[in-house]
């Protein structure tokens, strides 16, 4: 049995994986517009697109199984890949997950997932948002929890699932788990660093870990999110959070410090209905718009430059993450070794 806990690293920094974006002074927030709205403004449709990936993809379906199961060699017990039925996918919350995390970190909005004391963090955080009051990333994509008032979002993730490609046997490291309580994750002042992303590395495997079903890299799972009552500025914001018209790679699932998940977005087609063409009620006029090839790529640019102008945007976290999340094969870097915690005892 491995131990995880960083009890034992006295004086030791571990090695770093990742990095942080720092938080802004203020959490930008307004009334959530509602799910009915009826304003001529607000964009309702799909993006379909393929998920790349770039490096192993694992997301565990939670439970252990037999080798011969899955039809590989019998006799060995592994960590299965999710599935929908019999086909490998990405669940849509782990898609959400990661896109919301960029979204924001490049959006002031709030810390959805923390489990820093609120004494830590910057005032503006440690109010939670409610519909009376929410920030960007909790009107996209909801919020719920901690005993406040929930608000289903507007941008629905379906589970992408495996086109073409297939999965393998990769032995995942035991590794090392960073606490938010640990000291590392502090500046002397004790308030927080900022948001945690993990960078993308050339993975690398160890053969005493545990067996995990992983996607091959250059493998497509075809992907598809449904959205309503966007502004142009939000619909750009989650365009650009999901990589499509930027340099931003998604990471996402298992073994993130070990360089799995790396994923690139590649949009395919975009269907808009803007609620004053459905509304119109004129026969003659076509309510939805869809946008493919370079007339999507066109499209996407045109949603982002509308973000980036909105006085939500941080642009200086923006082009930190934008370095941070790039995923570039020619300067890509090994894993660092010393992230694989061997034995128990020490870091080397
Ligand atoms: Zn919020």
């Amino acid at each position: 049995m491995f131990n995880r806990s960083p009890g034992g690293y006295s004086g030791q920094r571990p090695p770093k994986t990742y990095d942080f974006i720092p938080l802004p002074d203020s959490v930008i927030r307004q009334k959530v517009p509602g799910h009915n709205l009826l304003n001529a403004d607000l964009y309702t449709g799909t993006l379909e697109f393929f998920l790349r990936t770039l490096t192993p993809v694992f997301v565990s379906s939670g439970q252990a199984a037999l080798s011969e199961s899955l039809g590989m060699n019998p006799g060995g017990v592994i960590q299965a890949h999710y599935r929908i039925g019999d086909r490998i996918a990405i669940p849509g919350s782990s898609l959400k997950g990661a896109v919301r995390s960029v979204a924001e970190a490049v959006s002031a909005s709030c810390l959805n997932i923390t489990r820093a004391s609120h004494r830590d963090l910057p005032d503006a955080f440690s109010i939670d948002c409610t519909p009376d009051a929410a920030c960007t990333a909790c009107i996209l994509f909801g919020m719920s929890g901690r005993g406040r008032e929930a608000y289903s979002g507007h941008v629905h993730f379906h589970d992408a699932i495996l086109q073409t490609g297939r999965t393998r046997l990769f032995r995942m490291p035991a590794l090392f788990r960073p606490r938010p309580e640990s000291s590392f994750y502090r500046k002397p002042s004790r308030k927080f660093k900022g948001r945690k992303f993990y960078k993308h590395y050339r993975p690398s495997e160890d053969r005493r870990g545990v067996e995990s079903e992983a996607i091959l890299p250059d493998s497509l799972l075809a992907g598809k999110i449904e959205f309503t009552n966007l502004t142009e500025s939000q619909l750009g914001l989650v365009f650009y959070s999901m990589g499509c018209g930027t340099h931003i790679q998604l990471k996402l699932g298992g073994g993130k410090p070990k360089g799995l998940g790396s994923l690139k977005t590649e949009p395919k087609r975009l269907i808009l209905s803007s609620v004053e063409e459905i509304f119109l009620n004129d026969p003659d006029k076509t309510a939805i718009s869809v946008y493919e090839n370079a007339a999507l790529i066109e499209r996407i640019q045109r949603s982002i430059i509308s973000t980036k102008q909105s006085k939500f945007f941080l642009n200086k976290q923006a082009e930190e993450l934008e370095k941070l999340l790039h995923f570039n094969l020619d300067t890509l870097e090994d894993v660092p070794s010393e992230v694989i915690f061997r034995g128990g005892k020490q870091w080397r």
